[in-house]
């Protein structure tokens, strides 16, 4: 299968060693200049689970994109999520009708984005617990095991999904076709807003933000406002089985700094914020519903990208 990755940064690389791996024609696309540079000149190269994988992968920039390049039968979006919408408009070139949209960006409402451009039925949204990590520019470390839930958005779309996880899953990608896939959706978008942005401000890992009882507090009020507004949007949530959840993998994680901690803190970037808590904020509002918890915890995210003259 000819497949596009719009994103070739951390899980991007994942998904294009592993695909590529599987015998797939992969295609990068990155704005990031000295990773371009490094992929065209050494090839994008991997520790693989501890053993060094080197991927020989055409990679462009956005500006490079015109109708000369090949139209693909698969873009896999791997993007931050407010980049988004700028990868969408820079490679129109590369989409036809019969082109097919994965999205595995974390957070919340990608698929208003994607709506502008691809047609729904062409559209497939997604959930990942792979994790990635880039040392430096073209050198990914990929790590650990995981799996990916997905779903047509539109029925007509389900036959040719289900073909799409059987390519995914022949590159060990690990897939399921979900025939509900949106509360997996809400459940990740859980974690990443009880511990992404607490763990940001406080500037501590996982397990010390965990270990007081104002905190479980703060965890167990900001599930409940992503659980009213998500079940008002019609989203099956289950409110101990999330708690739950969230609290298993805080175990699991405690030693970690979230990726938003290396996100705002470490590299000082912008974050994700406005898709995970500022997203439940703002559909909570739409729908009459109070989330001050979200509200508090975006505005102090963007007022610290402020503080830090982050763009
Ligand atoms: P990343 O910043 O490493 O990668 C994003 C890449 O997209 C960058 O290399 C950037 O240069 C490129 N990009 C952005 N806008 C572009 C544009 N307009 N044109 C061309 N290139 C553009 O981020 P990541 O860690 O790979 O995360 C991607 C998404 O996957 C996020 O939504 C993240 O939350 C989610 N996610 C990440 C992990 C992980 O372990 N890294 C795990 C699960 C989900």
């Amino acid at each position: 299968m000819k497949i596009a990755i719009a994103g070739a940064g951390a899980m991007g690389s994942r998904l294009e060693i592993m695909l590529h791996q599987g015998g797939n024609d992969v295609t990068l696309i990155d704005q990031w200049p000295a990773h371009i540079e490094a992929i065209r000149k050494n090839g994008l190269i991997a520790d693989f689970n501890g053993e060094e994988v080197v991927a020989k992968l055409p990679i462009f920039s956005p500006e490079e994109i015109d109708h000369q390049n090949e139209q693909v039968d698969l873009i896999i979006a791997l993007t931050k999520a407010q980049q988004l919408d700028a990868m969408f408009k820079a490679i129109q070139p590369m989409i036809t009708e019969k082109t097919y949209v994965l999205c595995l960006l974390n957070g919340l409402g990608h698929e208003d984005v994607i709506k502008q451009y691809i047609p729904e039925e062409n559209i497939l949204m997604g959930v990942t617990v792979w994790t990635a990590g880039l040392k430096g520019p073209g050198v990914a470390k990929l790590i650990g095991k995981g799996s990916v839930n997905l779903q047509s958005i539109d029925k007509h779309g389900e036959d040719e999904a289900k073909k799409i996880v059987e390519v995914l899953n022949q590159a060990g990608l690990n897939v399921t076709y979900d025939e509900d896939v949106l509360p997996s959706i809400w459940r990740k978008a859980c974690v990443n807003g009880t511990m992404n942005s607490t763990c940001a401000l406080l500037d501590c890992t996982i397990g010390e933000f965990f270990a007081s009882e104002e905190a479980i507090r703060v965890v167990d009020t900001i599930i409940h406002e992503f659980v009213m507004v998500g079940e008002a949007t019609g989203v099956k949530l289950d409110e101990q089985a999330i708690k739950d959840y969230v609290m298993k993998t805080s175990v699991a994680a405690a030693a970690h700094y979230p990726s938003m901690h290396q996100d705002l803190i470490q590299n000082h970037r912008p974050t994700e914020i406005d898709y995970i808590n500022g997203a439940v904020a703002k559909k909570g509002d739409a729908l009459g519903i109070s989330t001050p918890y979200c509200h508090m915890i975006t505005d102090l995210i963007h007022a610290k990208e402020h503080v830090l003259k982050i763009k």
